[in-house]
């Protein structure tokens, strides 16, 4: 490895490359455009394949004091369906792991920067908001955020849905939720709702736009809305912990990046975007970032790190993407709770089609 590794963004993919490239002796530059510790729009459903992998890399998520997670509730309607889980996950918040993650990659010797946010890509550099970094290997890890010219090709995605996020407070359904992941499939969109870390409740859905903007467009036209669903009415009696929840628009899902060779690594959500019910997505941003870190070192292209990454994730992440097609339309969507409640190994199944390949990982070394 000769020219030096800069990555642009400081997510799980970036941090882990960062922390990955820095174990193997290199002194990798990551750029993060928030100044500090900072709140996504996630589930923060955190999967036992990234623990896994995070472990691998020295971070200790036992010290992140996050809820454990051991079983799935799925509402459609007045009909649920419950398993459990194949593997205990983990409920807390992006706040406090991608900070632990950047901390972890700086003391192993990465050089992280805070407060840097990146323009554009020229001629092997990253042009950020305090001027050009020296020319080096580019890996692109800006997660749901597109850089100017290098956003992705949304053909074959789904396209047009929006994601919200919300942190509540409530003693008697933390009790209720204790253990436990609930999902809500509702008219165009679907919602999770768990514990993470300090007893908050983290309700992080996805609703298709034109639907949203028929219920008013607004957070209390869409939360009244979700209040009529069996499976989120307890919300009501709720403390919100925000003064307005998160949102992110135009999520990819089913995104594979194509092998190019155009010097540029794609990592995270830049890479493969696996829709949100799977809860893989902070896994196989970690699986990349680790993986493109280990190619690189080893002296691989662009391209064959995306073809081996594609090889990895394709498969579950075209799975996902058919079943959140299907779960789009209310047939589909009490097909398939009724069948998951009658047959709840078919639900571990599916928990299992839809993560990072066991092979890769074992590749990993994980
Ligand atoms: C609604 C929703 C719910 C989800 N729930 C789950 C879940 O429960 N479990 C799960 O495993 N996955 C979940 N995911 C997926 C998961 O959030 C992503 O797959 C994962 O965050 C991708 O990591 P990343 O590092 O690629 O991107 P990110 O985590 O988004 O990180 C990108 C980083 O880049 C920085 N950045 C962006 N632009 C720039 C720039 N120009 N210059 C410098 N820095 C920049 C950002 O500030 C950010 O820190 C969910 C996704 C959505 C949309």
């Amino acid at each position: 490895m000769t020219a030096r590794a800069i990555i642009i963004g400081g997510g799980l993919a970036g941090g882990a490359a960062a922390a990955r490239l820095a174990a193997l002796g290199a002194r990798p530059l990551l750029l993060e455009r928030e100044a500090a510790a900072h709140d996504k729009v996630c589930g923060e459903f955190l999967s036992i394949e990234a623990t896994r992998h995070l472990t691998a890399l020295g971070l200790d998520i036992a010290r992140l004091g996050g809820a454990p997670i051991g079983e799935v509730v799925l509402h459609a309607g007045r009909r649920s369906a419950r398993a459990a889980l194949p593997f205990v996950a983990t409920g807390v918040t992006r706040r406090r792991l991608d900070a632990a993650l950047l901390d972890h990659a700086e003391s192993l010797g990465a050089e992280v920067r805070r407060g840097v946010g990146v323009r554009h890509l020229g001629e092997g550099r990253a042009v950020t908001t305090q001027g050009d970094t020296d020319a080096g290997t580019l890996l692109l890890a800006t997660g749901k955020h597109d850089l100017r010219g290098e956003g992705r090709d949304p053909a074959g995605t789904i396209q047009g849905l929006i994601g919200f996020k919300m942190f509540f407070r409530s003693p008697s359904l933390a009790r209720r939720l204790a253990g436990r992941v609930e999902v809500t499939g509702f008219a165009h969109g679907y919602a999770g709702l768990q514990p993470v870390e300090e007893d908050r409740l983290n309700l992080c859905l996805v609703i298709d736009r034109d639907h949203y903007r028929r219920l008013g467009g607004t957070w209390p036209s869409l939360f009244t809305a979700l209040l009529a669903e069996p499976g989120l009415a307890v919300l009501g009696n709720a403390e919100a912990l925000l003064d307005k929840p998160m949102a992110i628009a135009a999520i990819p899902y089913g995104y594979l990046a194509a092998p190019r060779d155009d010097g540029v690594w794609r990592l995270g959500d830049q890479a493969a975007v696996i829709p949100s019910f799977c809860g893989d997505g902070m896994a196989m941003a970690v699986h990349g970032g680790r993986l493109a870190a280990d190619m690189l070192a080893a002296g691989a292209t662009p391209a064959a790190f995306q073809t081996q990454l594609r090889r990895d994730v394709g498969r579950q992440v075209r799975l996902a993407t058919r079943l959140q097609r299907l779960a789009g339309t209310s047939l589909g969507r009490f097909a398939l709770v009724a069948g998951l409640g009658a047959v709840p190994a078919a639900l571990t199944l599916l928990a299992r089609w839809t993560r990072v390949e066991p092979a890769a990982l074992a590749r990993a070394a994980v």
